[in-house]
């Protein structure tokens, strides 16, 4: 037979279990965010193959792209993301790609991107450590 007692101190044991899970679910998602907004986050641009620009990521501006043919983009960097705020191009599908940010990324179809394809101009979120070509470091 259980006892009543019993039952309550298993359900006592059984709160501040859950208790401490609460607790530590908050923390590692705090923490877990306070990482992806880490200094080593940027946003690059690029016109066609050339990189244009590259500036960190939660530092909010804007950063106008003009081309010699005539196109313009305007992307703006915010404190978590950055997106196409206008641009030249006929379709304007990039700026309809909306905005791009460490956390929506991965459910995004174009992922870390935002591409205008007219303009042949390419946003992309990414860690600065992670995808500095190393051939492209000049050997002294
Ligand atoms: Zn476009």
């Amino acid at each position: 037979m259980v006892r009543k007692k019993d039952l309550l101190i298993v359900l006592g044991v059984l709160l501040v279990a859950a208790a401490f899970i609460g607790a530590s679910f908050l923390f590692g998602e705090r923490n877990a965010s306070l990482m992806q907004t880490g200094a080593e986050q940027v946003v690059r641009i690029y016109v066609g193959s050339d990189l244009y620009a590259t500036v960190p990521l939660g530092e909010p501006q804007e950063i106008r792209v003009e081309q010699e043919n005539g196109c313009v983009n305007v992307v703006a960097v915010t404190e978590d993301g950055a997106y196409m705020k206008s641009s030249s191009c006929d379709n304007q599908l990039c700026v309809q790609q909306g905005m791009v940010t460490l956390e929506n990324w991965q459910l995004r179809m174009l992922g870390r991107q935002i591409i205008c394809l007219p303009n042949q101009v390419v946003v992309e979120i990414a860690s600065q450590t992670q995808s500095v070509p190393q051939g492209d470091q000049p050997d002294v």
